[in-house]
């Protein structure tokens, strides 16, 4: 029924309690989840379990925020982009939340690599999944300039404007578990603004459990709560929004789509 399009199932305190994890998506009618890829240090973890369970995929990319690791290139994406079960270039984006000290032209470093990822997905006719973070103009001039038509921003917490800017540039918004937050209002606005047909729900697992689970290691069979907010949002029932959005997931991850008998 539902979709987590967005979750870290290889980091501590998730990769060890995999078959419970899988057990409370089954019981709340959670049936797919995609894991998502940070540094190509942990790609082979990600990559794993996503070959080793037939309803989770991977994505491959190196997320903003970490520095010290290996730097992408084209090559690297492009060479793990085409492995089995990888379905989009990601996490990836910008973020001016923590400069620590830093000015924005000191962190050219994060926008080569944004480049660097908008262009392997174009190469490998893949979608993005983009983070952004205090940095919204910025991540939405350079999918622009870049020519990127597909993805995602996700764990949307940016403007009405930039929501805006992301579904004139053909991106999908996905909502984590800060919709459910009572101070969220602007996000919430958002969420009211955006078409169902171009929502996505997510947990970011570990992070962001959303109420009533707040500050609680949060796992994929929580994004129901998402679904449960969005649905309240959007006077629609919870069924259409696991559906349209559940949906939505298969029209922009394309290769994760099944192929034969969906699941139920
Ligand atoms: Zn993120
Ligand atoms: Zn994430």
């Amino acid at each position: 029924m539902f979709v987590d399009s967005h979750c870290h199932l290889n980091f501590p305190g998730l990769r060890e309690r995999l078959p419970e994890i899988r057990a409370e998506m089954a019981a709340a009618r959670v049936d797919r989840a995609l894991c998502i890829c940070t540094t190509l240090e942990e790609f082979d973890e990600v990559h794993g379990i996503a070959l080793a369970h037939t309803n989770f995929w991977a994505t491959v990319g190196v997320h903003p925020d970490n520095e010290g690791v290996l730097e992408p290139s084209l090559d690297d994406l492009l060479g793990r982009a085409a492995l089995p079960r990888v379905v989009a270039i990601g996490e990836t984006g910008l973020d001016y939340y923590r400069l620590n000290g830093r000015s924005l032209a000191d962190m050219a470093w994060q926008r080569e690599r944004f480049r660097v990822h908008i262009r392997a997905a174009r190469h490998a006719a893949l979608p993005l999944v983009v983070h952004t973070r205090a940095a919204g103009a910025d991540t939405v001039t350079m999918l622009a300039d870049e020519g990127a038509t597909s993805g995602v921003f996700h764990c949307f917490t940016e403007t009405p404007a930039i929501a805006a800017a992301a579904l004139d540039l053909g991106f999908y918004i996905s909502f984590s578990g800060i919709l459910t937050f009572r101070n969220a209002v602007e996000i919430q606005e958002v969420a009211a603004m955006v078409p169902l047909e171009r929502c996505l729900i997510e947990t970011d697992s570990p992070y962001l459990a959303p109420v009533p689970h707040r500050g609680r290691s949060n796992q994929p069979a929580w994004v129901a709560h998402v679904a449960a907010k969005l649905a309240q949002i959007k006077g629609l029932s919870v069924e259409d929004v696991a559906r349209v959005t559940s949906a939505n997931f298969e029209r922009l991850f394309d290769r994760a789509a099944p192929s034969g008998a969906a699941p139920a």
